[in-house]
């Protein structure tokens, strides 16, 4: 038998975790100075909630783990919007929290798909959904929360790409005038782009396997489709994010995979050479119709979505120095008869705040300094039966080996003084 985790699944072991611990604490202060509240829902829900009409994603197409338990049909959430919005709906937030309601979220999210570098079948996300008011002020900042989270990792080579699809109305206009292009080359388009031409036409657009095709490059672009309040509504977001000293760049290729927006999208992405052809890191835009989806009301709200996992490996690649977790502060040896002694002392030390490892199984000397040693211990606490005996204690600094004996009712005060606490 050969166990092994399935695939496009990851174990994350504990010497790569002071990286997860890292980018997780850069994102808990980020959004407590954005003001954003975390919220947590299931990891599966029914899959109607995923599963909307008329949405021509691959992702609930072909990726989604849906199971069946008697009748209800549930899914694996594959994104993280989905379920705040249900959550917003189904326990009335919009008439109970100042809007707009200021949500994130962090974990992990499943998708069936084909596993390839920086792809995984779960993989971790942290996003954010700002509901229940729309101005061009709020994308501003919705985009500068993702882009102060990137910095702060330490990645330094990034570009905002943005784009409007403009309101209802021109992305109808838009919409009209695609289906028209495309009416005369369905037959060079891929299958997918067949649903996708009856489902959302915008979404041909982001075909990889016809991407070089003439059609592409001729179809009609959104922007001559934009009316006036478009217009002046994508301005403002874009005098907003000049007004905070964000650089972007217009990109009116990008119309986004997700059925749903309306107005601002974005993608951030890397440009060191070496991450390949514009890696994405986070994505998002605003959406206008969601909330009343799942039987809210009529609201707007505005989101964008991180992969941890890439995010971590771009900060790596740019050299940041991910934070290490708590090293070892104090490390006690026993010596003959003491192993009480031993146990209260290790007690003792984790009580007054420092971090302690004890040898608590039976072991030589020499092998207990050598783990010591292992743990990076800054202290070294000795005890041996004449030291229980006396109630005394030796105490050796590891960094300049100085060593000392001491009662060890001043054992604690001690080591706090060589803290400079
Ligand atoms: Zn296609």
């Amino acid at each position: 038998m050969n166990y092994q985790t399935p695939r496009g699944t990851y174990d994350i072991l504990p010497d790569e975790m002071n990286k997860w611990h890292d980018v997780e604490r850069v994102i808990r202060e980020k959004t407590a100075l954005y003001r954003y509240h975390e919220i947590r829902t299931p990891y599966f829900e029914t899959t109607n909630v995923f599963a909307r009409e008329n949405d021509s994603s691959d992702m609930v197409n072909k990726e989604m783990y849906t199971f069946r338990m008697g009748e209800d049909s549930y899914t694996l959430r594959p994104e993280g919007t989905a379920g705040v919005i249900r959550a917003f709906d189904q326990h009335k937030l919009y008439g109970s929290m100042e809007m707009p309601g200021r949500f994130y979220y962090m974990g992990a999210m499943f998708r069936h798909e084909r596993p390839q570098k920086g792809r995984q079948r779960q993989f971790t996300q942290f996003g954010v959904e700002n509901i229940g008011a729309k101005s061009p002020e709020l994308d501003a900042e919705t985009i500068a929360l993702g882009y102060d989270i990137v910095k702060e990792m330490g990645i330094s080579s990034v570009k905002v790409c943005i784009n409007t699809l403009g309101d209802d109305a021109s992305r109808e206009a838009y919409r009209e005038a695609l289906k028209n292009h495309f009416a005369t080359h369905l037959d060079e388009l891929c299958a997918d782009c067949h649903r996708r031409y009856e489902q959302n036409p915008l979404r041909i657009l982001d075909c990889k396997i016809d991407h070089d095709l003439d059609c592409m490059k001729a179809a009609p672009s959104l922007s001559e489709y934009l009316n006036e309040e478009s217009k002046e509504y994508f301005n403002r977001v874009l005098s907003g994010l000049d007004a905070i000293g964000i650089p972007y760049e217009i990109d009116e290729r990008l119309v986004r995979g997700l059925d749903y927006y309306t107005h601002t999208v974005f993608e951030v992405v890397s440009t060191r050479p070496e991450s390949g052809a514009q890696a994405t890191i986070f994505a998002g835009g605003r959406y206008d119709h969601f909330v009343e989806y799942y039987g809210g009301p009529e609201m707007s709200g505005i989101g964008f979505a991180i992969g941890l996992e890439r995010l971590i490996s771009l900060a790596s690649e740019e050299g940041h120095v991910f934070e290490e977790d708590a090293p070892c502060d104090a490390y006690v040896i026993g010596l003959g008869n003491v192993a009480d002694a031993v146990l209260k002392s290790v007690q003792d030390l984790r009580h007054n705040g420092f971090v302690t490892e004890g040898n608590l199984i039976p072991r030589s000397l020499k092998a207990q300094f050598k783990s010591a040693d292992r743990n990076q211990a800054k202290y070294i606490i000795i005890l041996g039966e004449d030291e229980v005996k006396n109630g005394t204690a030796n105490v050796k600094r590891a960094g300049d080996k100085e060593q000392i004996t001491c009662k060890i009712e001043e054992l604690m005060d001690t080591l706090k003084k060589w803290e400079g606490r």
